[in-house]
């Protein structure tokens, strides 16, 4: 199936060829090879994280100084980290790097002595609600150490002092980003974004950034695209402003966004609105999960969450929506050692990269017809469309989808208009106006 599938091929064929499950343990396994990387909002970790990406997508990285003034921000210090530990008395290491990159604070400064117990306490987090988790934590703009440990780990500690060690540096040096950008026929974008600053976190974000990656891989073989792809693996927040200031005169070429982060879990689908609300890329969306058949909620867009925070800032007001499965702080797991490989699994990636690749196929499909037959209904009987039977189940058009399609095709509504007044599916009234189409009763309105 999925040899078929690297083929170049048409849109639709890919959504059939493609079985969820498969895709499912393919981005899996991606997201298995990113895990161990520790990474951060700069460094070798990003870079290295490119590295692997590069394996499915020709990504293009960008590195952006230090120092680099972003609108109302610079782009900060690069950190990177070698090691880092607490021993106790009889040295041994009993907060360890080496085990969990999530031991350490984020962004920790360097520090190699001893400190009495009263001190190190206070660089110490954990969560005692969840005494067997690593809670992870960060400190990008305010230069401090600390260390992240399981509630139990700190219960057992005794000793009056502890020998700290951080082996990081803060210095000068760059963000790194990447891009794949995909030519289609128009030059009008679509955007993925996805954030790559979190380390050993699978659902937040390993997903979003396996899951385009995928999505990116099999769009880059289809044969005919009517929407040009960018996607982009930045740093949350710092990223999306970098981004956005670097490429500010071409940004209204972006037509539909998505943010894609929590796709791998459980939890039913979300999806949070652009702030405009009934961006194609909002309706779209609904429209194929209200389709899908699983439990889902759709929520409006609030200045909170991820990087469609800064692009649906009111200086930009892109019609970028998130697309989630649980949405963040919503699941216990949330920024803890909690969120691993088997809290993400290949089922629930699988459907969300079906779901995602439905809303693309809406969006590129979503055409305005003009109805070349418009005075009473044409005779459909005498072009064998009507009341036909026999036939393979999947080429039968839905009769009552036929008139809806005749009806509404005045130049003033695309199918997707039609989809939603009629109840019908996208995919529904797209196979109708193939078929009256076919026998050129129906014509694309010229955009
Ligand atoms: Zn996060």
């Amino acid at each position: 199936m999925l040899q078929e599938a690297l083929k170049i091929i048409s849109l639709p064929d890919l959504r059939k060829s493609l079985e969820s499950d498969e895709i499912g343990e393919q981005i899996y396994k991606l997201i298995t090879d990113l895990y161990p990387i520790c990474r951060s909002i700069t460094g070798d970790g990003v870079r290295e994280t490119f590295k692997i990406i590069k394996n499915h997508i020709p990504l293009k990285v960008h590195e952006v100084s230090t120092g680099t003034e972003v609108f109302d921000w610079e782009v900060p210090k690069e950190w990177n980290i070698k090691d880092a530990y607490i021993k106790n008395s009889k040295g041994e290491r009993i907060v360890d790097f080496q085990k969990s990159n999530l031991h350490v604070v984020n962004y920790s400064v360097a520090v190699n002595k001893v400190v009495p117990w009263e001190e190190l306490k206070s660089h110490l987090f954990t969560l005692p609600d969840y005494p067997d988790r690593i809670p992870y934590r960060t400190s990008y703009y305010k230069e401090s150490w600390g260390f992240c440990l399981s509630h139990n780990q700190l219960l057992a500690m005794q000793d009056a002092e502890y020998e700290v060690c951080i082996d990081s540096t803060l210095e000068p040096g760059y963000l790194s980003y990447g891009e794949y950008y995909l030519e289609g026929e128009s030059q009008d974008e679509i955007l993925i974004s996805c954030h790559t600053c979190h380390p050993s976190l699978c659902n937040d974000n390993l997903s979003g950034i396996a899951l385009a990656t995928i999505l990116a891989k099999y769009l880059s073989e289809v044969s005919s695209r009517r929407y040009s792809y960018r996607f982009i693996f930045i740093p949350g927040t710092i990223g999306s402003i970098t981004w956005l200031a670097l490429n500010e005169e071409r940004v209204d070429r972006i037509k539909h966004g998505l943010v894609l982060t929590g796709v791998g879990d459980r939890g039913n689908f979300t999806y949070k609105k652009s702030r405009r609300g009934n961006a194609e890329i909002d309706r779209a969306v609904i429209h194929v999960l209200k389709h899908s058949g699983q439990e889902h909620q759709v929520i409006d867009f609030f200045p909170y969450g991820y990087d469609e925070r800064q692009y649906c800032s009111p200086g930009f007001n892109l019609p970028v929506g998130c697309f989630m499965r649980s949405s963040h702080g919503q699941y216990s797991e949330y920024h803890t050692s909690a969120d691993n490989l088997s809290f993400v699994q290949p089922q629930y990636l699988g459907e969300s990269f079906s779901n995602c690749l439905s809303a693309l196929y809406v969006l590129e499909n979503n055409r305005t017809y003009l109805n070349q037959n418009p005075k009473c209904e044409p005779r459909l009987g005498k072009r064998g469309l009507y009341r036909q039977v026999g036939g393979h189940a999947e080429e039968q058009v839905d009769e009552l989808a036929l008139l809806w399609v005749l009806n509404l095709t005045d130049g003033e509504h695309t199918l997707l208009d039609i989809a939603e007044r009629s109840q019908f599916s996208f995919d529904a009234i797209e196979k109708a106006a193939n078929a009256l189409a076919k026998h050129d009763l129906l014509k694309v309105k010229p955009e």
